[in-house]
């Protein structure tokens, strides 16, 4: 395990490929592309691909995937006010156990902000099933709920023959998952590659005993389905300047949206503003930090390094005192709802947990073997 030596990227990370110098490839592209381009040319190239959408003759320009949150009340507000297009908004909504309070909140405010926004929820037996069954088989309960989320956006937009998608995050760009990569910085025909979206793939429901007829939500349209429908994607992340976790949550909390109030030590949530309409996404992150050795706070000092808001010096103190960390109601609520005991819970993550990066004591304690910032 090594880090990136700009930032704290671990090489643990799916799909990342450092560069000679020891560079992860966010930084890469931060430092060497991103800081010197010109925004204002970006602009006009984003005005130009919109060209073909604007005002021909559908009702809606384009499509785009919201939850209220932080990233995509200000994609909504931007893609409405700065480039005049009419957006449909599209919310895949978590069902009534997990879904915050504050995230039908924030819901609520996107669509006050004055959208039209379709808003669709699935079969509840089927989604706590394939939860539990992506818990205890993947130690990943959002695999299939992941799933439905990116492929809800593309289904409605055949349906309504709504040729555009926009997207944020270029997660080759800003996250360094290289498989998504598409011809341009703001091309998104590869986001099926990402490993959420799996391709589309939804055989392995199928195999983990799923009918057919229940996982059609689930099913990410194929590329000849797109061709058919006309569908380009693009990345606005790539033409915005300040696009960060940070300027996204304070942008958008100046338009009513409601941030996290817990405490760091229960939620990893340096700036409160990840995944506000759920509180399970913890969970996760603690397993990921248990299988790569990196998780949420990781992500937010990353970020925070490249845009000098912290030192590498301070991330690494973060990180140290609070990845993985978890409040207990969070694990409690989640055993619940798929009914599993506590015990069930830690025997399955202590299952995953990497025995090149971590030690199980005797008295059930996890202890890391690298040192944050240095690796192994
Ligand atoms: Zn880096």
């Amino acid at each position: 395990m090594k880090y990136c030596k700009k930032c704290l990227q671990p090489d643990t990370r799916p799909g990342t490929q450092f560069n000679l110098d020891g560079i992860c490839p966010a930084c890469d592209y931060y430092f060497n592309v991103h800081i010197k381009a010109d925004f204002d040319e970006r602009f006009k190239i984003l005005e130009e691909q919109l060209k073909i959408y604007k005002n021909n003759g559908s009702h809606f320009d384009c499509i785009i995937g919201v939850s209220g949150g932080k990233d995509s009340t200000r994609q909504a507000i931007w893609v409405r006010d700065k480039l005049g297009l009419n957006p449909l908004l599209v919310c895949l909504s978590y069902p009534p156990e997990q879904i915050t309070r504050r995230g039908t909140e924030n819901i609520s405010n996107l669509i006050n902000l004055g959208f039209d926004t379709v808003i669709t929820s699935l079969k509840p037996v089927t989604w706590k099933s394939s939860v539990k069954n992506g818990f205890l088989k993947y130690l990943n309960w959002a695999k299939s709920c992941e799933q439905a989320l990116f492929s809800s956006v593309p289904q409605i937009a055949i349906k309504y023959g709504i040729k555009l998608i926009l997207w944020g995050e270029n997660p080759a760009l800003q996250l360094g998952d290289l498989n998504t990569a598409g011809k341009t910085g703001y091309d998104g025909s590869n986001l099926r590659q990402m490993n959420t979206i799996k391709g589309g793939n939804v055989e392995w429901m199928i195999d983990d005993g799923f009918k057919k007829s229940d996982i059609f939500p689930y099913r990410y349209p194929s590329m000849e389905e797109f061709n058919k429908a006309g569908i380009q994607i693009l990345y606005l992340g790539w033409f915005w300047k300040d696009w960060s976790i940070i300027n996204n949550g304070t942008f958008s909390s100046s338009y009513g949206l409601e941030l996290r109030e817990d405490s760091f030590e229960n939620t990893g949530d340096l700036w409160g503003c990840f995944s506000l309409d759920e509180d399970w996404v913890t969970l996760n992150q603690m397993i990921k930090y248990y299988k790569f050795g990196f998780g949420r706070v990781n992500d937010y000092c990353n970020e925070g390094i490249r845009h000098g808001l912290i030192t590498r010096e301070e991330g690494i103190k973060l990180i140290e005192k609070y990845e993985g960390q978890i409040s207990q109601k969070y694990i409690i609520d989640f055993c619940e709802y798929i009914d599993i005991t506590l015990s069930e819970f830690w025997d399955n993550v202590k299952k995953v947990l990497n025995k090149d990066l971590f030690v199980l004591k005797p008295n059930g304690e996890i202890k890391r073997k690298f040192k944050v910032g240095l690796g192994l």
